[in-house]
């Protein structure tokens, strides 16, 4: 009976895994059409400068509008897009789209963009990102590419280099949810960057966690002793505001500010944009 029993659990397994398999496989095909059919929207997050609460620029944060499923969160899409290569031509369309955002409004606002593990370790991007700069114009400070501790240890030599390159372009260079990986401190003695994203895990809290209160503190005290600017993430609160003021935070991004919003949207808050043409 217990052999049965066995026999039917592991067919009951097997179902699920095909299931499992075949859902992915489905997302996968879905995803790769998504490009084609133009499904994909870029939404834009304000960065606000805290000393004077004005939008200096926002971050990128890619949206998926599928027919029957709606909208389809970047969770849910960019490891699959990773694992299946996708997130390569993906990649290039988000930065393209952002090399024209910043070219149409001709100065002073930044725009931040995520890379995959993908995008830093292969060879495409640096070809990529000089056509990019060459056919634009665009003064390259104003572009921020934003790489994850975990992507970046996943070769860190060779993410040092690319990182070097980058910064050799002028291109600005962000560690994203600081704090998270397990070599936050080797990460900032081995690459040169410009700025650190304190994780939203840490912000969440400061309030009421006195030991949040202290990392964060001391995390903008060293990236500043660093030389580097810090940007908080997951901003929800005015107590969250006052206490990352008053330890000398330069920026926040959170939903106190605004949500990820469409392009027309964020153009009309930032305000005195040039009409494009
Ligand atoms: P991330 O880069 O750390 O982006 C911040 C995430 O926090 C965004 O989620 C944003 O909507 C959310 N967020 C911002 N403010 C608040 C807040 O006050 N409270 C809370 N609870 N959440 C807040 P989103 O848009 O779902 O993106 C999730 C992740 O997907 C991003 O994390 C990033 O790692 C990835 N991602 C998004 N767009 C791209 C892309 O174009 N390429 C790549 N490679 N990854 C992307
Ligand atoms: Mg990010
Ligand atoms: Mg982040
Ligand atoms: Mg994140």
């Amino acid at each position: 009976a217990a052999k049965s029993q066995g026999r039917g659990n592991f067919q009951f397994f097997e179902a699920a895994m095909n299931a499992a398999t075949h859902e992915r496989l489905l997302m996968e095909n879905r995803l790769w059409q998504a490009l084609e059919r133009k499904e994909f929207e870029l939404y834009l997050q304000p960065q606000v400068e805290l000393a004077s609460r004005r939008v200096i620029g926002a971050e990128v944060l890619l949206r998926w509008h599928h027919p029957e499923l709606g909208m389809v969160g970047p969770d849910r899409f960019i490891p699959i897009a990773e694992e299946s290569g996708l997130i390569l031509p993906l990649g290039e369309w988000v930065l393209q789209q952002t090399v024209d955002l910043l070219s149409r409004w001709k100065g002073s606002l930044r725009l931040a963009v995520n890379l995959s593990a993908r995008q830093c370790s292969g060879v495409s991007l640096l070809p990529l990102l000089d056509r990019l700069l060459r056919e634009s114009g665009i003064d390259p400070a104003l572009l921020e590419l934003e790489i994850t501790e975990s992507a970046a240890m996943q070769d860190p030599e060779r993410s040092r280099d690319l990182l070097r390159e980058l910064r050799a372009r002028g291109i600005k260079v962000a560690i994203d949810d600081f704090g998270t990986g397990y070599s936050s401190l080797s990460y900032l003695k081995l690459f040169e960057i410009d700025r650190i994203k304190i994780d939203r895990g840490f912000v969440k809290d400061i309030e009421s966690d006195p030991n949040d209160a202290v990392i964060v503190s001391a995390t903008i005290g060293l990236a500043h002793s660093l030389g580097l600017g810090v940007v908080a993430e997951g901003v929800e609160t005015e107590a969250q505001v006052a206490f990352l003021r008053g330890k000398f935070c330069n920026e926040a991004q959170g939903y106190l500010f605004a949500r990820p919003m469409p392009v027309g949207e964020f153009e009309a808050l930032a305000g005195s944009l040039p009409v494009p043409a």
